[in-house]
């Protein structure tokens, strides 16, 4: 045994991530607080892969792929670029686990140059750490799911509200700067992790104050209390006695067509007068609008046309005795059709049950057969006027007003942005138009969301952008970021485009836009 003291190992040094606010130090083989980054021997890696979206169809399900048509993952250590020349018309890189230049005093991580049908275009890449930003939720449901404003929670915490309805929807606003960082540190966590989730395409359990509680996942059928929602309505009330008052005329004295909102009557309602429909004496409890159509007849909720009706006849008065007669027959059907009832009145004109007779049931099932299938849809909406605008240009105004003027295509994650009108890059994107798991977060905490610029080149120097960190579209292809970036990637997945998705590399304007 040697007297000479053992002198211990130097401890391998942290590397230090600067890619958010939290500015983790990360010891070797660890990953950093939002395990997007990791230390791997002494080098920043990032974590997710590149991706990239190809312009092929997707088969879902296909040989080799995944459910996004993707092909498996490579790592870019095991691919070496095969000299082929790939143009913007056939490969786009998306900002999905290309890292960010944040705080964005540094150009974005690629700026790619492609060639798109005789047209050199660049696209500007980088993951954006948006605390403005949140999710607009469309819930196709006549079922009333809250009061207009109503709080929305997730594990006990607020993290939006219910806001206006739509046309056989309900709409949430989930998230914002306000929940993300106005509440406590709790409310912030749970509303980022809520739309991380959504964002990603996750289902996620909603309570609204006052209301039901909803499973919402994006491109899936909404669960209400516990029921999954199977059709859209095919109208209003008013509506649906349009679409088929002459297919019902001669089969039925009396159509109700029971809707939270308008509630239909044949007799009365224009459709009906037109085409010679004979009054009947009914009376609606409810507030006339015009006539024939009723508001109000009953109070919002879960039961027959988006009220809290269980038995549709509460919404009848006494009918008229000069006008009704025994054996009238009347048919009630909700905007779905998932609820239909019919009704002969008796000698005291009293409306009695009965089965609904064979002449009716198609005209029931073609009000189910022209609902569409519920879905959510979520929307992914943000703000892009800030920071990062710095990475795209020196001079960042130049990016919000091309923007503006439509000479530059914004993308998220591929999927194309509607950018609002006025001041500011204000975009919302569907979240199913992007490949799986394009958001992060970090835990200040924001959502990380991809998002790029594509432009002409001409128009990109004339807007001041950092055309000395251009790079060939081969290249950022093969996983080489640009001088400015002090990570590195950790593989590439190919995805296929979404179906019906413009392809992100077009120009948006000119002769070939
Ligand atoms: S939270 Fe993530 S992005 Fe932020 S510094 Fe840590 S590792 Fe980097």
């Amino acid at each position: 045994m040697s007297d000479t003291p053992t002198i211990p190992a130097p401890a391998p040094q942290k590397i230090r991530c600067d890619a958010c606010p939290v500015m983790c130090y990360i010891a070797d083989g660890r990953a950093g607080a939002c395990d997007r980054y990791a230390n791997h021997d002494g080098q920043l890696v990032r974590l997710d892969p590149l991706t990239v979206i190809e312009n092929r169809a997707r088969t879902v399900g296909g040989a080799g792929g995944d459910a996004d048509g993707d092909i498996p993952l490579v790592p870019f250590l095991d691919t070496t670029w095969d000299g082929s020349i790939v143009g913007g018309d056939r490969q786009f890189v998306t900002a999905i686990g290309a890292g960010t230049t944040y705080p964005d005093y540094k150009p974005a991580p690629f700026i790619v140059a492609s060639e798109y049908d005789g047209v050199d275009m660049v696209t500007v890449v980088t993951e954006g750490i948006f605390s403005y930003c949140g999710a607009k939720v469309k819930i196709d449901t006549d079922r009333h799911l809250g009061s207009e404003c109503a709080p929305v929670r997730a594990d006990g915490q607020v993290v939006g509200h219910v806001t206006t309805s739509e046309y056989g929807s309900q709409m949430l606003s989930l998230g914002g700067v306000t929940h993300l960082t106005g509440g406590d540190k709790k409310e912030g966590r749970v509303t980022c992790a809520t739309l991380l989730a959504l964002c990603n395409g996750a289902a996620v359990d909603l309570a609204i104050d006052g209301g039901a509680e909803v499973t919402v996942q994006a491109g899936q059928a909404p669960v209400v209390n516990g029921l999954r929602e199977e059709r859209m309505r095919v109208g209003c009330g008013s509506a649906t006695v349009g679409i088929f008052a002459a297919q019902w005329q001669g089969l039925v004295d009396e159509v109700v067509v029971v809707d939270d909102h308008i509630t239909g009557v044949m007799s009365e309602h224009q459709a009906g007068k037109v085409i010679g429909w004979e009054p009947t004496g009914i009376k609606i409890l409810g507030r006339r609008s015009t006539p024939g159509r009723y508001f109000q007849v009953a109070e919002p909720g879960t039961g027959w046309g988006g009220t809290d009706m269980t038995d549709p006849l509460t919404i009848l008065g006494p009918w008229n005795p000069k006008i009704a007669r025994p054996g009238l027959s009347l048919l009630m059907v909700s905007t779905t059709g998932e609820h239909a009832a019919y009704y002969e009145l008796d000698e005291d004109l009293r409306p009695v049950r009965m089965e609904i007779p064979d002449r009716l049931i198609p005209s029931t099932r073609r009000i189910e057969e022209n609902c569409e299938p519920a879905l959510c849809s979520v929307l992914f909406m943000g703000g892009a006027g800030g920071s990062l605008r710095a990475g795209v240009t020196r001079n960042p105004i130049g990016l919000t007003r091309s923007v503006q003027n439509a000479l530059t295509r914004v993308t998220v994650g591929g999927a194309p942005a509607y950018v609002w009108p006025g001041g500011g890059i204000t975009l919302m994107a569907d979240v199913t138009q992007m490949p799986s798991n394009a958001f992060g977060y970090v835990p200040t905490p924001a959502l990380v969301a991809p998002i790029e610029f594509t432009l002409r080149r001409a128009d990109y120097e004339a807007l001041g952008g950092h055309m000395d960190h251009i790079v060939p579209l081969s290249e950022a292809l093969e996983g080489t970021l640009g001088r400015q970036s002090d990570h590195v990637l950790s593989g590439r997945r190919d995805v296929a485009r979404a179906p019906g998705a413009p392809w992100p590399a077009r120009p948006l304007k000119g002769p070939r836009g």
